[in-house]
Protein backbone atom coordinates (compact mmCIF):
# COMPACT_ATOMS: atom_id res chain seq x y z
CA UNK A 1 0.00 0.00 0.00
CA UNK A 2 1.51 3.61 -0.62
CA UNK A 3 2.02 6.01 1.87
CA UNK A 4 1.15 9.04 -0.47
CA UNK A 5 2.03 11.41 2.02
CA UNK A 6 5.64 11.52 1.84
CA UNK A 7 8.01 11.79 -0.88
CA UNK A 8 10.86 10.20 1.77
CA UNK A 9 9.22 7.56 2.90
CA UNK A 10 6.75 5.93 -0.39
CA UNK A 11 6.31 2.39 0.54
CA UNK A 12 7.77 -0.48 2.98
CA UNK A 13 10.10 -1.41 -0.34
CA UNK A 14 12.28 1.81 -0.03
CA UNK A 15 13.11 5.03 1.10
CA UNK A 16 14.96 8.40 0.44
CA UNK A 17 18.61 9.23 2.39
CA UNK A 18 19.44 11.86 -0.23
CA UNK A 19 19.54 14.62 2.31
CA UNK A 20 21.58 12.88 4.92
CA UNK A 21 24.05 14.49 6.16
CA UNK A 22 22.71 17.87 5.70
CA UNK A 23 25.94 19.14 5.57
CA UNK A 24 26.84 16.97 2.33
CA UNK A 25 28.78 17.69 -0.82
CA UNK A 26 25.45 19.02 -3.17
CA UNK A 27 27.09 17.08 -5.92
CA UNK A 28 27.51 13.45 -4.06
CA UNK A 29 24.60 10.95 -5.13
CA UNK A 30 23.60 7.91 -3.27
CA UNK A 31 24.21 5.83 -6.14
CA UNK A 32 28.37 6.57 -5.98
CA UNK A 33 30.08 3.92 -4.31
CA UNK A 34 26.70 2.37 -3.44
CA UNK A 35 28.69 -0.94 -2.46
CA UNK A 36 30.52 0.69 -0.02
CA UNK A 37 27.66 2.53 0.96
CA UNK A 38 25.94 -0.11 1.41
CA UNK A 39 28.40 -1.82 3.85
CA UNK A 40 28.01 1.69 6.19
CA UNK A 41 24.63 1.41 6.38
CA UNK A 42 25.09 -2.12 7.33
CA UNK A 43 28.13 -1.33 9.99
CA UNK A 44 26.13 1.66 11.03
CA UNK A 45 23.00 -0.24 12.15
CA UNK A 46 24.87 -3.09 13.86
CA UNK A 47 27.07 -0.72 15.96
CA UNK A 48 24.39 1.64 16.75
CA UNK A 49 24.60 1.01 20.61
CA UNK A 50 27.98 1.50 20.65
CA UNK A 51 28.27 4.67 18.59
CA UNK A 52 25.53 5.90 20.89
CA UNK A 53 27.98 5.16 23.93
CA UNK A 54 30.79 7.09 22.48
CA UNK A 55 29.21 9.65 20.00
CA UNK A 56 31.16 12.27 17.69
CA UNK A 57 30.20 15.13 15.32
CA UNK A 58 29.50 14.13 12.19
CA UNK A 59 31.24 15.31 8.85
CA UNK A 60 29.33 15.81 5.16
CA UNK A 61 31.02 12.83 3.77
CA UNK A 62 29.07 10.27 5.99
CA UNK A 63 26.78 9.79 9.30
CA UNK A 64 27.08 7.15 11.79
CA UNK A 65 23.66 7.85 12.60
CA UNK A 66 22.25 7.12 8.90
CA UNK A 67 21.95 2.78 8.37
CA UNK A 68 19.64 0.51 7.06
CA UNK A 69 15.85 0.61 8.95
CA UNK A 70 14.83 -2.98 8.54
CA UNK A 71 16.68 -6.52 8.68
CA UNK A 72 16.02 -6.93 5.36
CA UNK A 73 18.26 -3.59 3.88
CA UNK A 74 15.46 -2.18 2.26
CA UNK A 75 14.61 1.16 3.45
CA UNK A 76 17.80 3.33 4.29
CA UNK A 77 16.90 6.88 7.43
CA UNK A 78 17.56 7.82 10.71
CA UNK A 79 18.74 5.73 13.66
CA UNK A 80 18.03 8.39 15.79
CA UNK A 81 15.36 9.88 14.53
CA UNK A 82 13.03 10.24 17.92
CA UNK A 83 10.25 8.17 16.24
CA UNK A 84 12.59 4.95 16.35
CA UNK A 85 13.18 6.26 20.35
CA UNK A 86 9.94 6.92 21.92
CA UNK A 87 9.88 10.43 21.25
CA UNK A 88 13.43 11.29 22.18
CA UNK A 89 15.15 12.51 19.66
CA UNK A 90 18.78 11.76 19.63
CA UNK A 91 20.05 13.90 16.26
CA UNK A 92 22.09 16.28 18.20
CA UNK A 93 24.57 13.36 19.28
CA UNK A 94 25.58 14.09 15.83
CA UNK A 95 25.79 17.92 16.14
CA UNK A 96 23.67 19.00 13.57
CA UNK A 97 20.02 18.39 14.89
CA UNK A 98 18.43 21.41 13.79
CA UNK A 99 19.79 20.98 10.17
CA UNK A 100 18.53 17.28 10.34
CA UNK A 101 15.33 17.66 11.70
CA UNK A 102 14.41 20.41 9.28
CA UNK A 103 16.15 19.55 6.12
CA UNK A 104 13.07 19.21 3.67
CA UNK A 105 14.03 19.56 0.09
CA UNK A 106 12.12 21.22 -2.54
CA UNK A 107 11.36 18.25 -4.89
CA UNK A 108 9.32 16.72 -1.59
CA UNK A 109 7.32 20.08 -0.81
CA UNK A 110 6.47 19.47 -4.94
CA UNK A 111 5.36 16.33 -4.33
CA UNK A 112 3.10 17.11 -1.36
CA UNK A 113 1.67 20.07 -3.04
CA UNK A 114 0.20 17.36 -5.56
CA UNK A 115 -2.79 16.22 -6.14
CA UNK A 116 -3.07 12.21 -4.88
CA UNK A 117 -3.72 11.33 -8.38
CA UNK A 118 -0.30 13.32 -9.68
CA UNK A 119 1.73 11.15 -6.50
CA UNK A 120 0.71 8.07 -7.73
CA UNK A 121 1.59 9.00 -11.35
CA UNK A 122 5.35 9.90 -9.52
CA UNK A 123 5.51 6.96 -7.17
CA UNK A 124 4.44 4.57 -10.36
CA UNK A 125 7.77 5.57 -12.02
CA UNK A 126 9.68 4.03 -8.99
CA UNK A 127 8.01 0.50 -9.13
CA UNK A 128 10.54 -1.78 -8.56
CA UNK A 129 13.62 0.51 -7.19
CA UNK A 130 15.81 0.23 -4.21
CA UNK A 131 16.56 2.71 -1.69
CA UNK A 132 19.56 3.62 -3.62
CA UNK A 133 18.07 3.77 -6.61
CA UNK A 134 15.00 5.68 -5.25
CA UNK A 135 16.78 8.42 -3.41
CA UNK A 136 19.70 9.42 -6.22
CA UNK A 137 18.72 12.08 -8.25
CA UNK A 138 18.83 10.33 -11.35
CA UNK A 139 15.63 9.33 -10.30
CA UNK A 140 13.44 10.49 -13.19
CA UNK A 141 11.06 11.21 -10.34
CA UNK A 142 13.52 13.56 -8.87
CA UNK A 143 14.62 14.54 -12.05
CA UNK A 144 10.63 15.37 -12.67
CA UNK A 145 10.36 17.19 -9.29
CA UNK A 146 12.93 19.56 -9.70
CA UNK A 147 10.73 21.71 -12.27
CA UNK A 148 8.37 22.24 -9.99
CA UNK A 149 4.46 22.01 -9.13
CA UNK A 150 3.10 23.83 -12.39
CA UNK A 151 5.44 22.50 -15.05
CA UNK A 152 5.63 19.02 -12.99
CA UNK A 153 1.27 18.99 -13.46
CA UNK A 154 1.90 20.08 -16.90
CA UNK A 155 3.72 17.05 -17.65
CA UNK A 156 1.82 14.74 -16.21
CA UNK A 157 -1.03 15.67 -17.64
CA UNK A 158 0.85 15.60 -21.27
CA UNK A 159 1.84 12.17 -20.44
CA UNK A 160 -1.76 10.73 -19.37
CA UNK A 161 -3.33 12.71 -22.82
CA UNK A 162 -0.79 10.87 -24.71
CA UNK A 163 -2.16 7.85 -23.38
CA UNK A 164 1.39 7.01 -21.78
CA UNK A 165 0.71 6.20 -18.33
CA UNK A 166 3.41 3.47 -16.12
CA UNK A 167 1.25 0.73 -16.11
CA UNK A 168 1.34 -1.88 -12.58
CA UNK A 169 4.56 -3.40 -11.99
CA UNK A 170 4.08 -7.25 -13.02
CA UNK A 171 4.99 -9.39 -9.94
CA UNK A 172 5.97 -12.65 -11.94
CA UNK A 173 7.76 -10.02 -14.06
CA UNK A 174 11.35 -11.44 -13.92
CA UNK A 175 12.44 -8.59 -16.47
CA UNK A 176 15.84 -7.84 -15.66
CA UNK A 177 15.46 -4.21 -15.67
CA UNK A 178 12.61 -2.81 -13.47
CA UNK A 179 13.31 1.01 -14.02
CA UNK A 180 12.18 -0.05 -17.44
CA UNK A 181 9.47 1.71 -16.99
CA UNK A 182 10.29 4.53 -15.86
CA UNK A 183 13.35 4.74 -18.70
CA UNK A 184 10.63 5.07 -21.30
CA UNK A 185 9.18 8.04 -19.39
CA UNK A 186 12.72 9.28 -19.26
CA UNK A 187 13.13 8.89 -22.95
CA UNK A 188 9.68 11.03 -23.66
CA UNK A 189 10.58 13.87 -21.82
CA UNK A 190 14.74 13.20 -22.63
CA UNK A 191 14.46 17.03 -23.89
CA UNK A 192 13.29 18.43 -20.50
CA UNK A 193 16.55 16.69 -18.83
CA UNK A 194 19.07 16.51 -21.33
CA UNK A 195 18.90 19.98 -23.57
CA UNK A 196 17.13 22.18 -20.43
CA UNK A 197 18.08 22.59 -17.30
CA UNK A 198 15.80 23.17 -14.73
CA UNK A 199 16.88 25.40 -13.14
CA UNK A 200 17.58 28.06 -16.26
CA UNK A 201 14.48 26.96 -17.34
CA UNK A 202 11.33 26.10 -15.17
CA UNK A 203 9.98 29.60 -14.90
CA UNK A 204 10.22 30.40 -19.21
CA UNK A 205 9.09 26.87 -20.13
CA UNK A 206 6.10 27.00 -18.00
CA UNK A 207 4.98 30.46 -19.69
CA UNK A 208 5.48 28.68 -22.98
CA UNK A 209 3.95 25.27 -22.26
CA UNK A 210 1.42 26.52 -20.07
CA UNK A 211 -0.09 28.68 -22.64
CA UNK A 212 1.00 26.30 -25.91
CA UNK A 213 1.78 23.11 -24.66
CA UNK A 214 4.78 20.53 -24.36
CA UNK A 215 4.50 20.41 -27.67
CA UNK A 216 5.15 23.52 -29.09
CA UNK A 217 8.01 23.88 -26.53
CA UNK A 218 9.95 20.59 -27.95
CA UNK A 219 9.13 21.31 -31.68
CA UNK A 220 10.49 24.81 -30.96
CA UNK A 221 13.04 23.95 -28.74
CA UNK A 222 16.19 25.31 -30.40
CA UNK A 223 14.54 28.77 -30.87
CA UNK A 224 13.39 28.75 -27.37
CA UNK A 225 17.28 27.90 -26.45
CA UNK A 226 18.11 31.07 -28.51
CA UNK A 227 15.77 33.57 -27.12
CA UNK A 228 16.43 32.34 -23.41
CA UNK A 229 20.14 32.66 -24.11
CA UNK A 230 19.29 36.60 -25.66
CA UNK A 231 16.99 36.92 -22.94
CA UNK A 232 19.87 36.13 -20.24
CA UNK A 233 22.09 39.29 -21.81
CA UNK A 234 19.67 41.58 -21.70
CA UNK A 235 18.12 41.03 -18.18
CA UNK A 236 22.15 41.57 -17.38
CA UNK A 237 22.35 44.76 -19.11
CA UNK A 238 18.84 45.21 -17.76
CA UNK A 239 20.44 45.04 -14.61
CA UNK A 240 23.38 47.27 -14.83
CA UNK A 241 20.88 50.41 -15.93
CA UNK A 242 18.63 49.30 -12.87
CA UNK A 243 21.77 49.48 -10.23
CA UNK A 244 22.78 53.07 -11.95
CA UNK A 245 19.48 54.53 -11.48
CA UNK A 246 18.01 52.93 -8.47
CA UNK A 247 18.56 54.00 -4.87
CA UNK A 248 16.69 51.36 -3.04
CA UNK A 249 19.09 48.53 -1.48
CA UNK A 250 19.91 45.51 -3.35
CA UNK A 251 18.19 42.38 -2.19
CA UNK A 252 19.49 38.82 -2.72
CA UNK A 253 17.34 37.97 -5.74
CA UNK A 254 15.51 34.97 -3.63
CA UNK A 255 13.96 37.55 -1.50
CA UNK A 256 12.72 39.67 -4.11
CA UNK A 257 8.80 39.43 -4.50
CA UNK A 258 9.01 36.85 -7.41
CA UNK A 259 8.50 33.02 -7.87
CA UNK A 260 11.95 30.35 -6.98
CA UNK A 261 12.21 29.57 -10.36
CA UNK A 262 12.69 33.03 -11.39
CA UNK A 263 15.02 34.20 -9.09
CA UNK A 264 16.92 30.47 -10.17
CA UNK A 265 16.88 32.25 -13.75
CA UNK A 266 18.21 35.37 -12.51
CA UNK A 267 20.67 33.71 -10.60
CA UNK A 268 22.26 30.78 -12.45
CA UNK A 269 21.18 32.07 -16.29
CA UNK A 270 21.68 36.13 -16.19
CA UNK A 271 24.58 35.52 -13.08
CA UNK A 272 22.60 38.10 -11.13
CA UNK A 273 22.67 37.56 -7.23
CA UNK A 274 21.46 40.91 -6.45
CA UNK A 275 19.22 43.72 -7.31
CA UNK A 276 17.13 46.27 -6.48
CA UNK A 277 13.99 45.88 -4.06
CA UNK A 278 11.11 47.48 -6.32
CA UNK A 279 12.50 45.75 -9.96
CA UNK A 280 10.24 42.97 -10.23
CA UNK A 281 7.71 44.36 -12.05
CA UNK A 282 10.38 46.12 -14.89
CA UNK A 283 12.03 42.47 -14.70
CA UNK A 284 8.56 40.68 -15.27
CA UNK A 285 7.49 42.92 -18.03
CA UNK A 286 10.60 42.61 -19.73
CA UNK A 287 10.15 38.72 -20.11
CA UNK A 288 6.49 39.14 -21.31
CA UNK A 289 7.64 41.06 -23.78
CA UNK A 290 10.65 39.37 -24.82
CA UNK A 291 8.05 36.25 -25.17
CA UNK A 292 5.49 37.81 -27.14
CA UNK A 293 8.57 37.37 -30.34
CA UNK A 294 8.17 33.46 -29.67
CA UNK A 295 4.88 32.88 -28.93
CA UNK A 296 2.05 32.75 -31.73
S1 LIG B 1 16.05 14.49 0.06
FE1 LIG B 1 13.92 15.16 0.12
S2 LIG B 1 12.73 13.32 -0.33
FE2 LIG B 1 14.78 12.68 0.24
S3 LIG B 1 14.67 12.26 2.45
FE3 LIG B 1 15.37 14.37 2.19
S4 LIG B 1 13.50 15.61 2.27
FE4 LIG B 1 12.88 13.49 1.89
S1 LIG C 1 21.47 12.32 12.39
FE1 LIG C 1 19.92 11.31 11.19
S2 LIG C 1 18.96 12.95 10.00
FE2 LIG C 1 20.93 13.70 10.73
S3 LIG C 1 22.38 13.27 9.10
FE3 LIG C 1 22.45 11.56 10.53
S4 LIG C 1 21.02 10.10 9.67
FE4 LIG C 1 20.57 12.05 8.73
Amino acid sequence: MLNLASLCFPDQDKSCFYCCPPIRNPEADPLDNIEEKRCLLRANRKELQNNLADPHEISGEECWGLGFLDDQEKQAGCLLHPLRHQGHDLRHLTGYQFKCANALCREAQVFTDLSEAEQKFCLDLCQGMDSFQYSSRSNPLMCLLAWDKEMVQIIIRDSLKNEFAVQPIDKNDKSPNPTQKSSTFTNKYEFLWQKLDFRLDAFLTLLVAGQNGLNFLRDNLDDYIQLRDDLFLELKNKSTRLLTISDTPLRPVHKLKIPLTLSRLLKFGANLWELPSGCEKEILQHIENKLTTFLP
